[in-house]
């Protein structure tokens, strides 16, 4: 070995050992130092798909409502109101002004007091080839009675990234989304379609959520500044426009009493399926 070999040796020797030093703590390969956690159905238990309402044509748009909780799961609660109990009532009235008006399928993502993993609810949607996702439910405000007015929640765009990233690997690429085939396609063109497709489901959400903020105006309280985001799992369907309602403050006596009466939830379903109307013909959906 030549002289200068040996200099070099002498440099380059630490950063080898620190370099098998780190590879052996890390436990190479690369690209594996994650773990995905996930609450999903256990495999061979399908998801029983809801029935849909509205008409009997396909080529019509589908809303997927979900009222929150249910089960032994019963929500918020105060003034001897259960948030499962009164936004199960708040989607079946959606259901009913949505079919009223015709041309708009409808499926509820639980029909009755059951529990159901969050992954259920949006996966029961893009079983069921939804266009539209709007989880329903009620706020608590713990001790703090003062507290009022209904949010409109989307994904924040950090979940939603992150979230993307998830069903990419979760799904092992064996996928469509938004009707592109992902099995067999190269990487680099799979995470830019998955990045397509999320880009333009955060846009659809944030449409429906300012169409409710404009359609509810003068007619649903909301809180100040009612738009908001969130890391909100229901919410991480990366296909789907998704939205979380969150309709007033259970613990508000207000808030409560108004959308548990007949008149109070007359206003959400009326409100609430101009949005969705509005939405789906700007989507072009409704001819
Ligand atoms: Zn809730």
């Amino acid at each position: 070995m030549g002289y200068r070999a040996q200099i070099a040796l002498l440099f380059l020797a630490p950063v080898a050992i620190v370099a098998a030093v780190w590879l052996l703590l890390t436990d190479a390969p690369m690209g594996r130092d994650y773990v995905i956690r996930l609450d999903l159905p256990e495999p061979g238990d399908p998801v029983e798909l809801p029935a849909i309402a509205g008409p009997d044509d396909t080529s019509r748009p589908l809303v997927v409502i979900d009222p929150g909780h249910g089960g032994h799961d019963p929500g918020a609660s105060g003034g001897g109101y259960e948030e499962k109990a009164l936004v199960l009532d708040l989607a079946r009235a959606l259901r009913k002004k949505l079919v009223e008006g015709g041309g708009i399928r409808v499926a509820l993502t639980r029909e009755d007091d059951r529990f159901l993993v969050v992954e259920e609810r949006f996966e029961m949607a893009r079983a069921l080839g939804a266009d539209l996702f709007l989880s329903i439910h009620a706020d608590s405000a713990g001790d703090r009675e003062g507290v009022s007015g209904a949010s409109i929640y989307t994904l924040s765009s950090t979940a939603s990234s992150e979230a993307a990233a998830r069903f990419a690997a979760r799904e092992n690429r064996a996928d469509a989304i938004n009707g592109v085939t992902l099995v067999g396609q190269d990487e680099a063109v799979n995470s830019i379609l998955i990045d397509l497709a999320q880009r333009r489901t955060s846009e659809g959400s944030a449409q429906f959520a300012s169409l409710i903020e404009r359609e509810g105006a003068g007619t649903l309280d909301f809180r100040e500044a009612p738009q908001r985001s969130a890391a909100l799992r229901v919410l991480r369907a990366p296909d789907l426009p998704s939205v979380l309602y969150e309709a007033g403050f259970i613990t508000n006596p207000d808030d409560a009493a108004r959308l548990a009466s007949p008149a109070g939830r007359e206003r959400f379903a009326g409100s609430m399926a101009r949005a969705i109307r509005i939405y789906f013909a700007r989507q072009a959906l409704v001819p």
